[in-house]
């Protein structure tokens, strides 16, 4: 069975690139425990996906300013930790270049 990325109502531009995900058919393997050898096997699917910019958008805009703790599974090659600290970091370079 097809499982897509992720599960937030979409529009149908959305959908085309969730078609073209790298874990289409294992979306499983994209929800990691904190095994670090499972981490590291989502993100090399990531590092071959071909929608793995628009999938990072996706994720960084579905969760907005949601804490560590909100932000689950590997989605464009980045953890949910990882994620909470990229929307930091650009938070605070759009407020200094303001
Ligand atoms: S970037 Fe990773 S999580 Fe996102 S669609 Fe591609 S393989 Fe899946």
């Amino acid at each position: 069975m097809k499982l897509l990325r992720p599960t937030a109502p979409t529009t149908g531009r959305e959908e085309d690139w969730r078609e073209r995900a790298a874990c289409i058919d294992q979306p499983e393997a994209m929800y990691p425990d904190s095994d670090a050898t499972e981490i590291q096997v989502a993100k090399a699917l990531c590092a071959r996906c071909p929608v793995a910019a628009a999938c990072l958008a996706e994720a960084m805009r579905l969760e907005g300013s949601r804490g560590r703790d909100g932000r689950f599974g590997v989605w464009g090659g980045l953890t949910g930790p990882e994620r909470y600290l990229r929307y930091h970091r650009s938070a605070r370079a759009r407020r200094a270049a303001a």
